[in-house]
């Protein structure tokens, strides 16, 4: 293992796979991601994977929009199959309240080129053939939106990186970071120590712990969300079908199997057992909107962690009482979508670069500052 680096990214998810990518393509040299498990064990390789535009604030449209425009790219740039497929996000509206925010959403995801619009139950039929139009009021509906193979993506970004001489120790676990005065020096590793002054922190789940490290408090905690994955079938629909008012998001992958899961409370720890309670509750809703998978086996079902902020939305940039010592963290339910264009602004930021887009909303002052980010169209 390397003893000394110019950066040191702290996981190995798709946060920290794409930011060493972006890192290592603006030229910086000796860069160390170091994963405590195997690449993709937190939440990445545990996501649906959903790809998105259709948000109702104007900076999450525009991560989430620039996002995709790279995610097409990404199967030539990195020279391997995501199985990025865009066959939409079917939205539903249960009530009017809901049909009012689409609107809004919908005016303003249109005036930055992003391609969503209402569709009548007809259409939402012709989009998803065996949907119950009993079960909502109006949909929306994005055909650009779309779904990757999460593991896919990560090793290719992870892979894209190793070819520019980024290098990935996996089994690494960070258990601490000295410093000397103000400075970062090194971090402490259960394979040894590596000299450092710049470290990023994209330890998903555990990002707290990694900012306690250096007896920083940022506000991101773990919650519990399952998830499950069916027996194969022919293509049924393409689309994803999400509701924001259950909580439920189903989609097919290529393979044939229908990926869905559903918002459930939780105490925020780092518990990703699976429930029955979990079965239970998604069977009623998924029957409510699909009820044609009444039949339809489910092979597997598993949990990982949505990582919680104050506003669900995540925290960018370096903390400002400890120079050095960047942060990408907290993305809840939407840290896949958002990851290309998050790393490439987080690289641009480590790296002194003017980013492509101004992420300063999504420092860690807001907090203290009660500038909130909230968004009305999310998974919670
Ligand atoms: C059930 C479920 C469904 C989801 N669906 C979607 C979706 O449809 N679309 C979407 O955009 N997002 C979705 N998400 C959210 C998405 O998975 C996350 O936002 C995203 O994967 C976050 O990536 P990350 O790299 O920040 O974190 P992670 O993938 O958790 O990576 C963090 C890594 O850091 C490592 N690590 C932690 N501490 C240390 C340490 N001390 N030393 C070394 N390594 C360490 C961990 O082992 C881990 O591999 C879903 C999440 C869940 C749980």
């Amino acid at each position: 293992m390397v003893r000394t680096a110019d950066i040191v990214i702290i996981g190995a998810g798709i946060i920290g796979s794409a930011t060493a990518y972006e890192l290592a393509k603006l030229g910086i040299k000796n860069i160390v991601v170091l994963e405590k498990s195997y690449v993709s064990s937190g939440s990445t390789g545990r996501c649906g994977a959903g790809v998105r535009q259709q948000w109702g604030l104007e900076f999450n449209a525009i991560l989430a929009k620039k996002s995709v425009e790279i995610f097409e790219t990404l199967t030539d740039e990195l020279m391997m199959d995501i199985e990025f497929r865009q066959g939409g996000y079917l939205v539903l509206a249960h009530d009017e309240i809901q049909v009012n925010q689409f609107r809004k959403n919908i005016a303003l995801q249109n005036r930055l080129g992003i391609p969503s619009r209402f569709v009548s139950k007809e259409e939402s039929v012709e989009i998803c053939p065996p949907i119950n139009t009993d079960a909502f009021v109006s949909a929306t509906y994005c055909p650009t939106d779309g779904h990757a193979n999460p593991f896919l993506t990560n090793f290719a970004y992870q892979r894209g990186a190793e070819r520019l001489g980024v290098k990935f120790y996996r089994n690494t676990e960070v258990i601490g970071i000295e410093k000397s005065g103000e400075k970062i020096v090194s971090v402490k590793t259960d394979r040894g120590d590596i000299s450092t002054q710049v470290i990023l922190n994209a330890a998903g789940p555990w990002s707290a712990e990694v900012a306690q490290m250096l007896n920083l408090e940022i506000p991101t905690k773990p919650d519990r969300h399952q998830i499950l994955i069916t027996e194969p079938l022919a293509p049924v629909f393409e689309t994803m079908v999400i509701s924001f008012q259950t909580g439920i998001y189903v989609q097919q992958v290529p393979h044939g199997s229908f990926i869905l899961g559903i918002s459930e409370i939780e105490e925020s720890s780092h518990n990703i057992k699976s429930s029955w309670q979990f079965l239970e509750h998604i069977t009623h809703i998924l029957l409510e909107i699909l009820p044609f998978m009444r039949d339809v086996r489910i092979v597997r079902q598993w949990a990982g962690s949505y990582v919680k902020t104050p506003d669900a939305a995540p925290i960018l940039g370096e903390h400002p009482e400890q120079p050095g010592f960047f942060m990408a963290v907290g993305f809840s339910g939407h840290g896949f979508m958002l990851a290309p264009m998050t790393a490439r602004v987080t690289a641009q930021i480590i790296a002194g670069v003017k980013p492509d887009l101004d992420i300063s909303p999504l420092f860690i002052e807001r907090f203290k500052m009660d500038k909130l980010i909230i968004e009305p169209s999310v998974v919670g």
